[in-house]
């Protein structure tokens, strides 16, 4: 007799492949540079939350954002409203990622997960909306991604690069991925600011969760393998925000005491896996090709009046789009830099000091923010 396929591993594929996507998008944008392959940040719908009062005020994205932060945003959102939140349990890789590394840790022996006081743990979990509202805001105010370098997400899909930039997001990245050793999702449940916005629109959600309180047996299992550590066992309905729709525990209940339904329409689990998988994804596809995709790339440079900003000039910045923008001649960059008058103009900042042995005036490697300096001053004076 043939086995019957267990679709919910679909689960695990899709996140196992959003992680090599996501690495090969931040390979390609460090490779080729701002100026031809976007930022990651431009992948990321949280970007959008970010970026949404300033646009609604001023119709302008903030720096580093581009349409398809948006679009990703608006699939994201109404998946959530018929799903729950399945961008966090099937498409997030950081959500991902500290899944794997509890799953390793139980492996090696830390069977048991290490867990707040359930009092602590309630009220803990409210910080991520409070993390969520003051980045809006602060983003609005100073007109700039301010979580940007303390975004354990965005140090992640940097690989290792702008670690000074960056020193508090791969700090962060560093102690959630620890903990994930000996403890279920720390960042998701606590901190995630994109988590609660989608904790916030789950609440008007079609998906639901039913326990059958007959049939239940109390064995607990639903709860052992929750990633978002909710009292599954004990709920007649999951109702909790931090539910991320990933269906472990109905897939582990051995009583099958758990259904899923939508629109109040029961469905089982290998088929919502199969659908949301499938339809996320070509969904995703099909805006890409859209005009609602269209990355407007090579203008990371300018604010929304078109003013050069030296604070978004990135070490990923060719020389020769830092001379077109900034309308300042090369013999100006030479003289300061000591720069040889055959250099390949398409060469990125970062990469200058590297190599051609180039100093600067404190004697330390040249780098992008001696570029940024350099620039300011010499917009300054003209003026
Ligand atoms: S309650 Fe069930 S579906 Fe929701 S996060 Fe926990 S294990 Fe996943
Ligand atoms: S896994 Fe199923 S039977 Fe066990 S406690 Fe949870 S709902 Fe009840």
């Amino acid at each position: 007799m043939s086995k019957k396929i267990n679709w919910h591993y679909l689960r695990q594929v899709s996140q196992l492949a959003t992680i090599v996507l996501v690495v090969y998008l931040t390979l390609n944008h460090l490779n080729l540079g701002i100026e031809k392959a976007a930022p990651i940040d431009a992948y990321c719908p949280f970007g959008g939350f970010e970026s949404l009062l300033t646009y609604i005020t001023t119709g302008e994205f903030l720096n580093r954002i581009l349409l398809s932060a948006f679009t990703l945003l608006a699939i994201v959102l109404l998946f959530t409203i018929f799903f729950g939140r399945v961008f966090c349990g099937y498409f997030c890789p950081l959500g991902a990622l500290q899944e794997m590394i509890r799953w390793f840790g139980r492996k090696i022996g830390i069977k048991k997960d290490v867990e707040l006081p359930v009092v602590i743990d309630k009220y803990a979990r409210y910080l991520k909306y409070i993390i969520l509202v003051v980045i809006i805001v602060l983003s609005y105010k100073l007109g700039d991604l301010v979580f940007r370098n303390y975004d354990p997400y965005n140090a992640l899909m940097h690989l290792g690069n702008e670690w000074e930039e960056k020193v508090y997001g791969y700090s962060i990245l560093i102690i959630l991925l620890v903990t994930s050793l000996f403890t279920k999702s720390f960042w998701c449940r606590y901190f995630c600011p994109l988590g609660a916005a989608l904790g916030v629109a789950k609440k008007f959600s079609f998906f639901r969760l039913k326990r059958n309180e007959k049939t239940c047996i109390a064995c607990n299992h639903c709860n052992d393998v929750c990633p978002a550590g909710l009292d599954v066992a004990n709920s007649d309905v999951v109702k909790s925000a931090d539910c991320i729709s990933c269906l472990n525990c109905v897939s582990d209940c051995p009583k099958n005491s758990l259904t899923v339904s939508i629109f109040g329409k029961k469905i089982f689990k290998n088929k919502f896996t199969i659908i949301v998988v499938v339809l996320f994804v070509t969904t995703v596809i099909g805006a890409s090709f859209s005009p609602l995709w269209q990355q407007k790339l090579g203008s990371n440079m300018k604010d929304a009046q078109g003013q050069i900003d030296v604070r978004s000039i990135r070490g990923s910045n060719t020389l020769e789009f830092i001379i077109k923008e900034t309308g300042l001649p090369f013999t100006a960059f030479q003289k300061e830099f000591n720069l040889p008058a055959d250099i390949d103009q398409v060469i990125m900042l970062k990469e200058i000091a590297h190599k051609y042995d180039l100093k600067n005036k404190a004697g330390e490697p040249l780098e992008t923010e001696d570029f940024r300096q350099f620039i300011e001053n010499n917009l300054k004076s003209k003026k």
